[in-house]
């Protein structure tokens, strides 16, 4: 009988969930892919095969007051279509694993409470991503659960690199910087050895560049500093999400401008970056469609950014072998690719436009001295063999 692992990556509006299957022994393959968006207002389920095929594209009557409510359809919808299958496992994508969680875990009732701690480290985020353990616990109460964290990737991180220098009773509260996306760094890593054999142990920067973007140094494999800290604000310029910006300028919200902690939190995580600058969206084909002056100044500032950044990592790195470029901004606009790279020309990064087209994998010349590089991310599949490995899963790699 095939094993079966769900994956699971729980928001605040939206519920995203995988189903892997695998014969005896075998690799872990994705099966079906699906979401649900609009909890709470109104919801709309979708789902994809193996091959991208939709077999579900609904708008669901009644509202889906919440993630419970949202887990409940989407566990109806599989039972359906799996009843009967050997759910080894369900692993979930958890924001926060603070300093302590440096690799995944199996969730116990103590597991729990101490990932409860983490919530004022990331509220919007956090309390969805364990409302659905909960929720899951409650329904299939004999099926083990694995959490897998975005920031334990950086865990090894130099004491440089994680240090937020303030004083020490305030770091002592857990301000530190914990760097995110570490699943998506991880799998990177993880297929760098077949995909790009000779940068693998090298010096190399991935560039996540999606609606949440950042980057993160690695060397041989391993996390040395990334462009997001505490929280998933600072670095790059991100869909409307500012990236770095002085602090000062969020005193004077504060202090001349009257805002309140709300409204400050709503500007920070939902009205800036591209979309702050743009005042037309946050969705970068939008930008590169359009001709108005702000919506070209976003894009700009995107790309300066992200070369300011990989300046800083090469500094970092002592100088790079590779620039890899995922997620959804970097695995599907080649003029942004492009022009980051333009930009970081000085580093010796020369595009070679025909491969940069095709997406690659290999994006640069023969010359050039750093290569570039477009490899798609896959958090699930990630999540999928983490969870796999904890529960005692012996994976052949094929
Ligand atoms: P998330 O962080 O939500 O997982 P993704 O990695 O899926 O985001 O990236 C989503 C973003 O990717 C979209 O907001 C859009 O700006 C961008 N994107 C997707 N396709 C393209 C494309 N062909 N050209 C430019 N940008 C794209």
């Amino acid at each position: 009988m095939d094993d079966y692992a769900v994956v699971i990556n729980a928001g605040s509006s939206s519920l995203k969930f995988s189903v892997f299957r695998r014969p005896d022994m075998a690799a872990w393959r994705l099966e079906t892919r699906g979401q649900i968006e609009g909890i709470g207002t109104g919801p709309h389920f979708s789902a994809k095969n193996e091959a991208g095929q939709k077999v579900a594209d609904v708008q669901v009557n009644g509202a889906l007051q919440d993630g419970r409510a949202a887990l409940g359809y989407v566990a109806n919808w599989l039972r359906e279509r799996y009843g009967g299958a050997r759910v080894r496992g369900i692993g979930h994508r958890i924001v926060h694993g603070g300093a302590r969680y440096t690799g995944p875990t199996i969730v116990t009732p103590e597991v729990l409470d101490d990932l409860r701690k983490l919530i004022p480290l990331a509220p919007l985020h956090q309390p969805y991503n364990l409302a659905a353990i909960e929720a899951v616990s409650e329904r299939l109460p004999g099926v083990p659960q694995v959490a897998c964290f975005d920031t334990s990737f950086h865990r090894n991180q130099p004491a440089v690199a994680e240090i937020v220098p303030l004083p020490r009773e305030i770091r002592e509260s857990g301000v530190q910087r914990y760097g995110f996306h570490g699943l998506s760094y991880e799998y990177i890593a993880s297929v760098l050895p077949t995909v790009a054999p000779e940068i693998a142990a090298g010096r190399v920067i991935v560039a996540h560049l999606g609606s949440g973007a950042s980057m993160c140094a690695l060397k041989n494999g391993h996390s040395v500093d990334s462009t997001l800290g505490f929280t998933a604000l600072d670095g790059l310029c991100m869909g409307t999400r500012p990236g770095a910006v002085d602090p000062g300028v969020i005193l004077y919200l504060f202090q001349n401008l009257g805002l309140s902690a709300k409204e400050v939190e709503t500007i920070l995580y939902k009205k800036s970056g591209l979309l702050g600058i743009s005042g037309i969206s946050n969705d970068m084909r939008a930008l590169l469609a359009s001709s108005e002056p702000d919506a070209r100044l976003a894009v700009d500032y995107f790309v300066y950014r992200a070369a300011k950044e990989i300046g800083a990592l090469a500094a970092v790195l002592g100088g790079i072998d590779a620039l890899v470029f995922t997620a959804g901004i970097g695995e599907n606009s080649p003029e942004i690719r492009k022009r980051i790279c333009q930009a970081s020309a000085w580093l010796g990064i020369d595009v070679d436009d025909e491969a940069n087209a095709r997406s690659g994998p290999r994006i640069s010349s023969k010359a050039s001295k750093v290569s570039a590089w477009t490899i798609p991310t896959n958090e699930e599949l990630m999540i999928a063999r983490h969870t796999g490995i904890l529960l005692g899963l012996i994976e052949q790699r094929v």
